[in-house]
């Protein structure tokens, strides 16, 4: 994505409660885009799908005829256990050929377009330490999905963990944050007060994340807060605010409201002054949260959950504690700064394997096609260990474009064919892991030995820790993995059955998401091994590169023999 996309506002649609009527909602949506465009994204908050199939028929239309979705969707889970069963995986899938997005129970989700996306369904869990909530439907019959303290910390420390000191643009919630209303001078529809049905759990999980929106669903009213500042005036420096909406059910006429429209520039792609700017509001209140969390531990003691939340207005006077928050802030600020800095830095320098970059060399390029080409490795294990390569900077598989990947497909089958015809098999993988550009690895093995394959990566990985996981044959990799996830993708070929007898592309794959680490040489390790190709002193690739003229003949020998597969040619 280059710069000026990224700073190209983002519109998003947010809906309340659909509980099966998508036709209203789509038909609203349709209206809208017809007046004012094309909307990027649709969130739908609270309950997705009706107690009774039969009310449900509307979504499953949808599903049916993908076609007639009208926008990118993405929904929360139910608030209610028994409507699990209507999303095929409790965990999160994929409702109707990537256009509805079933997100999960609750997460982190960062959006293609760089949206950081917080959202937790159901309803708070109601225990002694838990004032009892009323909530609007508790006359139903059926049992709560709920949530409590150790999901809220997770979901807290899952977000600082992938996005550490990324703002979060978006938190969505069924359920209403206890005392939202406070201190903004209105009133909710009817004088209620979400102290009554909002959940003490949702606000300290916005009073910890501080999003820049906020939605809420379930509660039959439309609710618009004045913004509300995350910084105490004179006390803290100052920070983005937060704008909280609370959206009525699905209905024909939009009355009450459940439909809400607005553009926004993902904070990844913004400074943090400029984010501050941006969300600043003349009219905006204090933190409605800040002095009335009374969070407790289940043993009934006061759980403060971080130093941050513990009451601070006692020293709001004390004109040594000012300075030195004032100074700690500025240090923070200055590594913030520099950090920003070096990763600008690293960001401008150039890639080795763009293919119109200043570092790209050229000896070891074999092929050029229109998306991507095929190149020598640096430093290859031998004569068969080539590169994919797409041509413009792309950062893996799962943010590729379909015109990249069907070009690749046929480079993978173009080798698979060479290396038929010299009685070997191939196999590819692909890290993305301390990876800028995608690349795919390409070995080839003698084919007699393409049953000793699978073994030697499964003993390896599991010397090395590393659990790969067989995916069934037609996944698509972007529905199973998040753009960001670190992963190693590996296809193996499948051994033949009768001679001569297995296609080209009979393949078995596997797949690891990495957390945390990953041994960077694993597959070459493997490739190397005593009962593969068998140099081990081949391993590390610097002790393997030749000089410029020795590539230029390899690559040249290479050009001349895959000539009369190349798909380029
Ligand atoms: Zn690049």
């Amino acid at each position: 994505m280059s710069a000026a996309e990224s700073d190209k506002p983002l519109k998003i649609l947010v809906s309340g409660d659909v509980e099966g009527r998508l036709s209203d909602l789509y038909s609203r949506v349709k209206s809208i885009q017809s007046k004012v465009g094309k909307f990027d994204i649709l969130f739908c908050v609270g309950e997705f799908f009706a107690q009774e199939a039969s009310e449900n028929a509307e979504i499953y239309e949808y599903i049916s005829d993908p076609s007639l979705v009208p926008i990118q969707t993405y929904v929360l889970g139910p608030n209610h256990s028994s409507r699990y069963k209507y999303f095929f995986d409790k965990s999160g899938c994929d409702l109707c050929a990537d256009k509805i997005i079933y997100l999960g129970p609750k997460g982190t989700y960062s959006t293609l377009n760089g949206l950081n996306i917080v959202y937790l369904s159901g309803f708070e869990k109601k225990n002694e330490s838990v004032k009892k909530l009323k909530r609007s439907d508790d006359s139903d019959t059926e049992e709560f999905a709920e949530f409590e303290l150790k999901d809220i910390e997770s979901i807290i420390n899952n977000y600082e963990k992938r996005n550490a000191g990324e703002c979060i643009d978006i938190l969505l919630t069924n359920q209403w944050p206890k005392n939202v209303e406070n201190l903004s001078n209105q009133e909710l529809e009817n004088k209620q007060k979400s102290e009554n049905f909002g959940s003490e759990l949702v606000a300290y999980l916005a009073q910890k994340l501080k999003p820049r929106y906020h939605f809420s669903a379930v509660e039959n009213f439309f609710f618009e807060r004045i913004p509300y500042r995350n910084h105490q005036v004179l006390l803290e420096k100052e920070k983005h605010m937060t704008r909280f909406l609370g959206l009525a059910k699905v209905n024909k006429s939009n009355k009450p409201k459940f439909l809400y429209a607005f553009n926004i520039v993902p904070a990844k792609s913004l400074d943090y002054a400029e984010l501050v700017r941006q969300t600043a509001n003349p009219i905006s209140s204090d933190n409605p949260y800040s002095t009335n969390l009374s969070l407790k531990n289940d043993d009934g003691s006061q759980y403060y959950g971080d130093h941050d939340l513990q009451p601070s207005k006692q020293y709001f006077y004390d004109a040594d504690y000012i300075k030195k928050m004032n100074e700690l802030q500025e240090q923070e600020m200055l590594k913030q700064k520099r950090k920003l800095e070096a990763m600008h830095k690293q960001e401008q320098e150039p890639c080795w394997f763009c293919l119109g970059g200043s570092k790209v060399e050229r000896q070891y390029i074999v092929s050029v096609g229109d998306k991507c080409y095929l190149a020598y490795a640096k430093g290859a294990l031998n004569k068969d260990h080539l590169l994919i390569i797409p041509i413009d900077h792309v950062q893996s598989t799962v943010v590729a474009n379909e015109d990249l990947m069907e070009e690749i497909d046929k480079y993978k089958l173009a080798l698979a064919k060479y290396f038929k015809s010299r009685n070997k098999c191939v196999l590819f993988y692909e890290r993305n892991y301390r990876t800028k550009h995608m690349q795919i690895q390409v070995y080839a093995i003698r084919a007699d030995k393409t049953y000793l394959l699978k073994d030697a990566f499964m003993s390896m990985a599991q010397n090395q820790d590393i659990y790969l996981d067989e995916i069934p044959q037609m996944t698509n990799l972007k529905q199973i993995l998040e753009p960001n996830r670190p992963f190693f993708y590996l296809e193996l070929p499948n051994e033949e059955l009768h001679a001569g007898s297995r296609s080209e592309m009979d393949t078995t794959r596997y797949l690891c998401e990495i957390r945390g680490g990953f041994p960077i040489n694993f597959g070459r390790d493997v490739m190397a091994s005593e009962i593969l190709l068998n140099c081990p002193d081949r391993i590390d690739w610097k002790t393997c590169v030749i000089s410029i003229e020795e590539e230029k003949i390899m690559s040249q020998d290479f050009r001349k023999e895959f000539k009369m597969f190349d798909p380029a040619l």
